[in-house]
């Protein structure tokens, strides 16, 4: 298995759900539609096996998920063909937020830019992400230009 395995859909609507600091039952909350009447928590679940690639994700509920959060649609099809293609090369995504390239974290009039090939800018210089993914930030060093 090579390293940089391609991002699962679910995986990717997941860290763009949490970048935008939801909740799945905050999801579950909002969404307006589902494929049957379902309640709350039969949506919690739904939404989950979406996210773990257990259930697939109709275009419809796509649409309800993009109203609420955002993610880039061409994206999410990227990683589709990627499932059933490996030799295909996957979109670049940020492994933290999954921001891309159409859907780029905003500070301000700031967007962010690539740090590492999936590791995007503004990730880079957040400390909370850099220690919940074990990897050191670059402390002292260049930080002097701040
Ligand atoms: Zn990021
Ligand atoms: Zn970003």
């Amino acid at each position: 298995m090579h390293s940089s395995a391609p991002m699962s859909p679910g995986t990717y609507l997941a860290r763009r759900r949490a970048a935008a600091g939801l909740e799945v039952e905050d999801v579950a909350l909002r969404i307006e539609t589902t494929p049957y009447p379902m309640n709350l928590r039969d949506r919690v679940a739904w939404l989950r096996n979406i996210e773990q690639d257990v259930s697939p994700l109709t275009i419809s509920t796509a649409v309800a998920l993009q109203q609420l959060y955002p993610f880039d649609g061409e994206v999410l099809i990227q990683l589709c063909v990627c499932v059933d293609n490996p030799a295909k090369p996957p979109p670049a995504i940020c492994r933290v937020c999954a921001c891309t390239q159409h859907d780029a974290c905003r500070n301000g009039d700031m967007t962010c830019g690539w740090a590492e090939d999936d590791l995007c800018t503004s990730c880079a210089e957040e400390p909370r992400f850099a220690t919940a993914h074990q990897c050191a930030p670059a402390d002292a060093a260049g930080q002097a230009a701040v």
